[in-house]
């Protein structure tokens, strides 16, 4: 019988990230992935100077045979309307390649690991769990995304949740197509939907295309989807045979009273799993590695007491920076009337929405 003190399910961000603390602290962490790394993960790969700064790696460093695109402006707009371009005097966010990212988090971590291995089966045992009945476990991390096994023993209530929905092909240009390509990597393109109820972004990295659509909720997707792709071909952006492949999932927006409940008897939930999502932007990934620091403090302060009152410290934690998010307190219908003239805006654009929603520039602790 296998035996860790920790064992974490997801070795995404938010599982490695964890991985890395607790392993540097000392304590004896297993770590499983279903799938292999490097992995594909449908993401459009936009990350804020506060994911590195969190992580502690130098940009400079991490771009070093990897893609980094540095971005220092955006066009933004109403689907099928025009578009204002806010430009920044210094690089406000980076592209990336999941693929790439994540697989640099996870080896950085230099934690035990058993990749192309699902988690299916969690027991409780002897006060600890009992993982696909044969890894024994203290503490349970659950790192597994939106539909992470551990989340699920805890409680969540999968499909009842406010979730966005969201799809991406990512496309590797052929030096001809990039030769061809007119959009600019350093100033991303996010066209809103007309109800504002989600977004669409052209996102170039380097030789990569990333074109992708997320909403607030599941209805007519395709037809915003196409709509969106229709525009951007119509803007020569996007050739009218862009041949990617879209795909990806729905995951869980940050609720501060209907969220899951991230922590239970030896198990607590990080990242997508946790649903942290932030509600704006849907950006995951930064919430993904501040939870897992988080996580990791309490894990290491409470000196081998698992109980639910030791790590009810996190969830504490967690509703107590959330608590600073800015939030648009305008009510919907308001907004939607407006949209059309503040993403007609450029003061509007600027400081409403892209420095408050996507760039968190107004907030002392991010986006928790
Ligand atoms: C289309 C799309 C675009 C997005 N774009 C952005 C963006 O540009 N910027 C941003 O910040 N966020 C973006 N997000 C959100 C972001 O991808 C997530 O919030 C982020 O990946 C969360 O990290 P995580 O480590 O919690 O989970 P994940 O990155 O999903 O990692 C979970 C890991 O768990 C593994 N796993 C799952 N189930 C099991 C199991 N049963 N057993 C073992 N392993 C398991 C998976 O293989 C995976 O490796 C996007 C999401 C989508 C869908």
């Amino acid at each position: 019988m296998e035996s860790c003190e920790v064992l974490i399910v997801g070795g995404g961000p938010a599982g490695s990230t964890c991985a890395a603390k607790l392993v540097a602290a000392g304590l004896d962490v297993l770590l499983l992935d279903k799938a292999n790394f490097p992995r594909t993960k449908p993401c459009a790969g936009w990350i804020t100077p506060a994911v590195f700064d969190a992580l502690a790696i130098d940009p400079a460093e991490y771009g070093q045979g990897r893609v980094l695109q540095a971005i220092s402006g955006f066009r933004t707009g109403l689907i099928s309307g025009p578009e204002v371009v806010t430009c920044y005097d210094q690089v406000v966010s980076y592209g990336i390649l999941r693929r790439e990212f994540d697989d640099y988090l996870l080896k950085r971590s230099h934690v035990r690991r058993r990749l192309g291995e699902g988690v299916n089966r969690l027991d409780r045992q002897d006060g600890g769990w009992l993982v696909n009945g044969r890894i024994k476990a203290r503490l349970l991390i659950g790192a597994g995304g939106h539909f992470c096994p551990v989340a699920r023993r805890l409680g969540a209530r999968l499909g009842q949740e406010a979730v966005v929905v969201a799809q991406v092909a990512e496309e590797i240009l052929t030096p001809e197509e990039a030769s061809r390509c007119p959009v600019p990597g350093d100033t991303p393109a996010l066209f809103f939907c007309p109800d504002l109820q989600g977004y669409g972004w052209l996102l170039r990295k380097g030789n990569v295309l990333n074109v992708g659509l997320g909403r607030h909720d599941r209805q007519d997707f395709r037809r915003h989807l196409q709509d969106f792709r229709a525009f951007l071909v119509a803007r020569g952006d996007l050739p009218a045979d862009f041949a990617g492949h879209f795909q990806g999932h729905a995951y869980g927006l940050y609720d501060r009273h209907f969220g899951r409940r991230c922590v239970g008897e030896g198990a607590l939930l990080i990242g997508d799993a946790a649903g942290l999502a932030a509600v704006h932007s849907g950006e995951g990934i930064l919430p993904a590695v501040e939870s897992a620091l988080l996580a990791a403090a309490t894990i290491v302060a409470a000196q081998g007491d698992y109980a639910y009152a030791t790590l009810e410290a996190y969830a504490t934690c967690l509703a107590r920076r959330r608590k600073n998010v800015p939030s648009f307190s305008l009510p919907a219908v308001f907004v939607q009337r407006l949209g059309a003239f503040l993403l007609a805006t450029p003061w509007a654009t600027r400081h409403l929405i892209l420095n408050r929603c996507f760039l968190h520039s107004q907030q002392s602790t991010r986006t928790f």
